[in-house]
């Protein structure tokens, strides 16, 4: 059996490995290592795939999310709620411009922000919703929209984990991740679902002065070469970069279905399993979902209700099964952003996620001798 590993971007890179070293060689050759021509013709074939009309790539999906929130005029004191139950780059953009974050509890059975939570946090100083599309999957954006048009609020995606997935609307209608709010943000790190060989990142609108404003901010403020005409900040996307990612976007909706596959093969050996929840798809296709596509498993993540979480952990590294707990600790209680105002009865459910949940090994490569050593191994151990 090969060595199993959590991601696997060597196996990707041997397939447009051509493509790759020669587009490498020619920005070497030109010398156009920023803002040169494959930084546009990415742009535009992203903006296409996604059929949004704006996309500004930047240096990383902590940017994307800051620059997101700036463009948007938010103000210190503001308040943006997002979810308790995330990576800490949501929380910290929005501290680090001194907005207010509101943190609020998730759902149990989606990983993603709880509507009812959001309405109960919302104030008459609440401007923005961040919902995270956690783990591959949107957040309940039917709900968020009309909350946010009740009440005003801006809408800004954080989808560096669920890029290429489809939201499919009440209507039946179906739109893209990312692009369905005022302004969504992605990451182009490495391990992400459309990974460059180094950092990226990139910021989606279909407003076309909100995508003016961030265009310019990305540049130090600049609109016209050397006038400043805000306070703006250093983010690109390097050529070398969107070179990596023009070779991939092509292959991104079959890196998403080879994801959505293992997941299968995943929830199916796990099925009937007493202790052991697998992740629900809010279509109800349990991950199977080729017409679909509302799930992109940029992770796939178990509950383990036993209480055998931690010794699940230890038992598979010793297997040699790479996994991850993603996450350990609730944002509310980070040393960063604890504050008076969160009380631990609000946040039952990331309280109780942080001891249960475990990712497994989760890219493009693996083969059924693998999910099958992976499967039956978790569950041996977790039924011993
Ligand atoms: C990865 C990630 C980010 C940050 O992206 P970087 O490119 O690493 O800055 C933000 N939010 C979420 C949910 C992420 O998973």
């Amino acid at each position: 059996m090969k060595k199993i590993q959590m991601v696997d971007l060597n196996g990707q890179y041997q397939e447009i490995k051509d493509q790759v070293n020669s587009s490498i060689s020619r920005i070497l050759e030109s010398a156009a290592f920023i803002n040169g021509p494959e930084v546009h013709a990415f742009q535009k074939e992203l903006e296409t795939y996604l059929g949004v009309k704006h996309v500004i790539p930047c240096a990383n999906g902590t940017d994307a999310l800051q620059i997101a929130m700036m463009g948007l005029g938010l103000r210190p004191g503001d308040e943006v709620i997002t979810a308790d139950f995330t990576f800490a780059a949501t929380v910290e953009v929005i501290a680090l411009l001194q907005l207010t974050p509101v943190l609020v509890d998730v759902t149990a059975d989606t990983f993603n922000i709880d509507i009812s939570a959001i309405e109960k946090a919302i104030t008459p100083r609440t401007k923005a919703i961040v919902p995270v599309h956690l783990f591959g999957q949107c957040a309940d954006m039917d709900a968020i929209l009309s909350l946010a048009e009740k009440h005003n609020l801006y809408v800004i995606e954080d989808n560096a984990q669920a890029i290429g997935a489809n939201h499919t609307f009440k209507d039946g209608s179906k739109q893209k991740a990312g692009s369905i709010g005022h302004v969504g943000a992605t990451s182009f790190f490495p391990s992400k679902n459309l990974g460059a060989y180094g950092d990226g990142g990139a910021i989606f609108t279909n407003d076309d002065a909100l995508a003016h404003t961030i265009r310019g901010m990305v540049n130090h403020g600049m609109y016209e070469r050397y006038h400043h005409d805000v306070v703006g900040v250093n983010s690109r996307l390097d050529s070398i970069q969107a070179a990596i990612l023009r070779a991939k976007l092509p292959k991104l909706d079959e890196y998403c279905h080879k994801r959505r596959q293992a997941a299968r093969k995943y929830s199916s050996a796990f099925s009937g399993q007493e202790h052991i929840v697998v992740p629900k798809t809010v279509n109800g296709c349990d991950g199977i979902c080729d017409t679909c596509d509302c799930h992109v498993f940029h992770q796939y993540t178990l509950r383990i209700t036993n209480g055998k979480r931690d010794d699940l952990v230890q038992h598979l590294n010793d297997m040699g099964i790479p996994c991850g707990v993603y996450y350990p600790i609730p944002l509310h209680r980070q040393k960063a952003y604890v504050d008076e105002r969160y009380r631990e009865v609000d946040f039952p459910v990331t309280n109780q996620l942080v001891k249960e949940v475990i990712s497994l090994p989760m890219h493009t490569e693996l083969d059924d001798e693998q999910i099958d050593f992976i499967t039956n191994t978790v569950i041996h151990f977790i039924n011993s």
